[in-house]
């Protein structure tokens, strides 16, 4: 039996982060648990051990993790003082993820106390992702209070996703398994399912009777930087569609959830993305724009092509834009074209949803051609919802317009804006992403994350776009950088009698 002094009590929480030394790990992942642990919200008693090949103590990583965060920017910098109070938490494991013996110095060291709650977060290469898992349950740590985190890229298709969810499968059961797309975790996303779910006001508008067309963009005005030789294995499709912008299309048209359970939600984003419109030879060729930039202008300065990006191996087919059309089939949205589309080195850094509504049915007031109600929902830069409206600007005396023989004052209506700002109205030190969710994590809520069986469905979607482009179809088209893209994409909408945000 055992004696009240052998009895171990369970401790916080212990956090390992596999590529503990990593681009994700100092740039988002390390300056979130930061600003968790300042804002107070992080348990008590946690351990932040980093995992990766290098071979440091545990005050080399602290030093090393602090020099970091010097290049962080923004309101997270620390003064010295309140940085060492957070490094106390950080320890440090030598591993090389490959080999079996390693895993035991990790072991040792989780042995050292029993956390009530360990997370494994495998921030390192996704080739690495089946390894890590077998040899944690190899070495004993697929405990029940464990949980695995996956960052994207969960495979490069439909197969490998399968392969790596399934291996994950043997190891680990689906609740304790986490797979992230930090797009769900932006504030600007918790707002949209606000918006929809918890006020009256729109359920009536959100719907095919009511709504033209729904634009999801995200835009980013830097191109591939350092990371060209990872960029090019992975590409826009991959890297942003897959995950991030059907993440959004999924919120936007999802049916309301009967709860807000993990399952509830997810079990609705499931049924969009099975409801998306399958691929035809016709629609791939003329509903999906692949683009990469060549030379152009950005910021007022010139920059280089893709193809000359360090990196990028010479005659590159990799798209750094896609821009695409789809429909979802169900009763609330039967005939409404979604529209994507993402890019690098495009005119702008910008991610937002327009949702277009239809025009009254008989105008009676003169209005810019195509004027109609528009929501806005922003999620980067700013953080925000803008509602377009229609409003008398100056009443116009328009004599020719006569009215039971007498002359009328005909209105000329404007557009105009309701705007709301959450980072004014809340503060920008809001909880951020990465935030949200390695909190999320800690406290076992999945509801911002990923289950298999949907990102397995948002693979099956993609595949048919890169079995043609494997084919050889559809070779990128070619876009000045610093501009919205292809022609080809504005080309696409005009088709529907619609345009692109920027174009109206
Ligand atoms: P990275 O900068 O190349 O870092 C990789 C990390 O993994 C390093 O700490 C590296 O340390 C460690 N590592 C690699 N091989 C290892 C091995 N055999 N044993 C132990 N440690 C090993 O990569 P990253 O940009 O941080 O990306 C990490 C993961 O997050 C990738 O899956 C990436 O796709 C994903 N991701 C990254 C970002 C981002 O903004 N960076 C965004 C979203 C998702 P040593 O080489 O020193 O051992």
């Amino acid at each position: 039996m055992q004696s009240t002094t052998d009895i171990v009590k369970p401790a916080g929480f212990d956090l390992i982060l596999f590529g503990g030394t990593g681009d994700l790990a100092w740039r988002k992942l390390m300056p979130a648990l930061f600003q968790a642990f300042r804002h107070g919200s992080l348990p008590e008693g946690g351990r932040i051990i980093g995992v990766a090949r290098d071979d440091l103590s545990d005050a080399q990583y602290r030093s090393l993790i602090a020099s970091r965060f010097r290049d962080v920017e923004g309101p997270k910098q620390p003064s010295a003082a309140e940085f060492d109070r957070f490094a106390a938490l950080l320890h440090y494991v030598r591993m090389d993820l490959s080999k079996a013996e390693d895993y035991q110095r990790l072991a040792a060291t989780l042995a050292e106390r029993q956390a009530a709650t360990v997370v494994m977060y495998v921030a390192t290469a996704p080739g690495l992702f089946t390894t890590v898992v077998e040899q944690l349950a190899a070495a004993g740590l697929n405990t029940p209070h464990t949980r695995v985190v996956l960052e994207k890229p969960l495979g490069h298709d439909l197969e490998s996703n399968r392969a790596i969810n399934e291996s994950v499968a043997r190891v680990f059961g689906e609740r304790q398994v986490f797979r992230i797309d930090h797009y769900l975790g932006k504030p600007s996303v918790q707002n949209l399912f606000a918006l929809r779910f918890g006020n009256a006001l729109f359920e009536p508008l959100w719907r095919r009777e009511t709504i033209a067309n729904i634009q999801i963009t995200i835009a980013e005005d830097l191109g591939v930087e350092k990371r060209g030789n990872f960029y090019d294995s992975t590409g826009a499709l991959r890297d942003m569609v897959q995950n991030h912008a059907l993440q959004l299309l999924c919120a936007i048209a999802m049916e309301p959830p009967i709860n807000a359970h993990a399952d509830a939600i997810r079990d609705e984003k499931l049924k969009v993305l099975r409801s998306l419109k399958a691929w035809t030879p016709e629609t791939l060729s003329q509903h999906v724009i692949r683009g990469q930039y060549s030379a152009g202008n950005s910021g007022g300065k010139a920059v280089p092509g893709y193809l000359q990006e360090a990196g990028v191996p010479a005659g590159s087919s990799t798209e750094t834009y896609v821009a695409l059309r789809t429909e979802i089939e169900n009763w609330r949205w039967a005939g409404v074209p979604f529209y994507i589309r993402t890019g690098k080195r495009l005119a702008s850094r910008e991610a937002h949803i327009v949702v277009n509504f239809r025009p009254t049915p008989h105008p009676i007031f003169k209005a810019p051609i195509g004027a109609a109600n528009k929501l806005v929902i922003n999620l980067q830069p700013r953080d925000g919802l803008e509602l377009h409206l229609l409003a008398e600007g100056q009443a116009q005396r328009n004599t020719g317009a006569h009215l039971g023989g007498s002359s009328v004052a005909t209105q000329t209506l404007a557009p105009v804006q309701l705007d709301l700002d959450f980072d004014k109205r809340f503060g920008n030190e809001r909880v951020g992403a990465y935030e949200r969710l390695l909190l999320d994590v800690i406290d076992g809520r999945l509801n911002l994350f990923v289950r298999s069986d949907e990102q397995e469905e948002a693979w099956h979607w993609v595949q048919p776009i890169l079995e043609n482009w494997d084919a050889g179809f559809a070779p990128p088209r070619p876009y000045a950088a610093g501009t919205w893209g292809p022609s080809a994409a504005s080309a696409m909408i005009a088709r529907d009698g619609h345009c692109w945000s920027e174009e109206a």
